[in-house]
């Protein structure tokens, strides 16, 4: 733990945290703009844009591939922002950490090569009813190809997984769990612990979607137990094209490499191939260097501003948000979980989320509208979509009070 990681939530000095992201200062007709849409990607601060720049103005050169200058530089600063992942999740190896295009394509690689080995006919893999549709698709495909079984934990009213229902459908059939850490409609935080703890019990893996977990609060995989995780960067302040997947090592190598290509090999015969090591054998081609030491600077962001500060800032942020949304005549919210993190859904009256949106954007409030990726989850309650007020550090209670006078001239013109 670092010492900022001790101070309490009010030494976080939000507006000198607004001043490392330059878009915050955006005004979007002619209004401040409220960033309310962090649940889709988060803004970046400074230090991130300026190690993009820093790498193509200084250092641009391949990695693993050559002995020149550069291409060590890169190699170099590649290989640290590996380091720095692995330590913000705590992971016992480096080579446990891939990097890859971000959470769809991490998990779109583990359904594929866990699927093709251990999948078989009559088998089942074992998500939620509350999964982003890239922890829905992956295991539909594979599933489709192993002539396995897609089986649903279902959601209470609340927005919470019904754990009596998880118990009776984790069977020996099951091969893998595959469920959200945060659901990115919702903000239901699952408790994780009881689920791996409970798949363990019985010898089934576990692999946690992160993406809206790992901006918010500490993750620790050591301490999870949990076999793999997904996460992107561009929703930890880091860059677009460039996320993770962490696997523990016995299962990394256990399971076969997702793409073929240079860097994943160790020797190159027409009549055989033998794979690289970890953690290149899951890194097929040029990776996105840029990005993964932009994340890496993200990363250094994040340590620095200490995880728990920000959890607390955004907890104590959504509290206030939850309170004053309560508020409102006729608003109701689309879940009601009792530990939540990042987002709140809601609906207004017979308002559509989309006009309410464009309500609110032309007030420069951003805001996401519809079915957030999560369209089984729209069907468990019977609607079309909902209005999604998703919150990250910078965000501050004036910004909520912009929302709440936002809503209430929506529901003038349209009740
Ligand atoms: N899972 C969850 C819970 C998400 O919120 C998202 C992004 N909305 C994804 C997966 C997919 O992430 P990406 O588009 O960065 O691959």
């Amino acid at each position: 733990m670092t010492t900022s990681d001790t101070i309490p939530t009010h030494a976080l000095d939000i507006e000198k945290i607004r001043k490392d992201f330059p878009i915050l200062q955006t005004k979007v007709y002619g209004k401040p703009l409220v960033y309310f849409d962090n649940a889709a990607t988060t803004q970046k601060p400074l230090p991130v844009l300026k190690s993009l720049e820093e790498y193509y103005k200084t250092y641009n050169s391949n990695v693993h591939r050559g002995v020149h200058f550069l291409s060590q530089q890169a190699t170099d600063a590649y290989e640290q922002a590996r380091k720095k992942v692995a330590a913000y999740i705590n992971a016992a190896y480096d080579h446990e950490i891939i990097f890859t295009k971000g959470t769809t394509n991490s998990i779109n690689l583990v359904a594929s090569s866990f699927g093709r080995t251990f999948l078989t006919s009559g088998d089942e893999v074992l998500i939620s009813g509350m999964e982003h549709h890239s922890n829905i698709v992956p295991w539909q495909l594979i599933c489709e190809q192993r002539n396995a079984s897609l089986k649903v934990i279902p959601v209470d009213d609340n927005g919470e997984l019904i754990m009596d229902a998880f118990e009776k459908l984790l069977t020996d059939k099951v091969k893998i769990v595959a469920v959200t850490y945060v659901s990115n409609t919702l903000g239901t935080v699952n408790p994780v612990r009881d689920i791996i703890g409970r798949a363990h019990a019985k010898n089934i893996p576990v692999l946690l979607d992160a993406a809206q977990a790992i901006q918010h609060m500490p993750v620790d995989v050591q301490e999870l137990d949990v076999d793999f995780i997904a996460f992107s960067s561009h929703k930890m302040y880091g860059p677009t094209g460039i996320g993770i997947l962490y696997g523990k090592e016995n299962w990394l190598n256990e399971i076969p490499p997702y793409e073929g290509g240079g860097d994943m090999i160790k020797n190159v015969t027409f009549a055989k191939t033998t794979y690289n090591e970890l953690p290149f054998k899951f890194e097929a081609g040029t990776p996105d260097m840029s990005g993964a030491i932009a994340l890496g600077a993200a990363i250094d962001y994040i340590q620095q501003t200490g995880i728990n500060n920000m959890q607390h800032a955004e907890e104590e942020l959504i509290a206030y948000a939850y309170d004053k949304l309560s508020a409102i005549p006729s608003l109701r919210f689309i879940g009601n979980a009792k530990h939540r993190a990042g987002a709140i859904s809601f609906l207004v009256g017979n308002i559509h989320p989309f006009d309410m949106g464009e309500i609110l954007d032309k007030q420069g409030i951003a805001v996401r509208t519809g079915h957030h990726c999560t369209q089984p989850l729209m069907e468990r309650f019977n609607i079309p979509g909902t209005v999604r007020a998703s919150f990250s550090v910078y965000n501050t209670r004036e910004e909520v009070d912009e929302l709440i006078k936002g809503i209430a001239k929506a529901k003038k013109m349209l009740e």
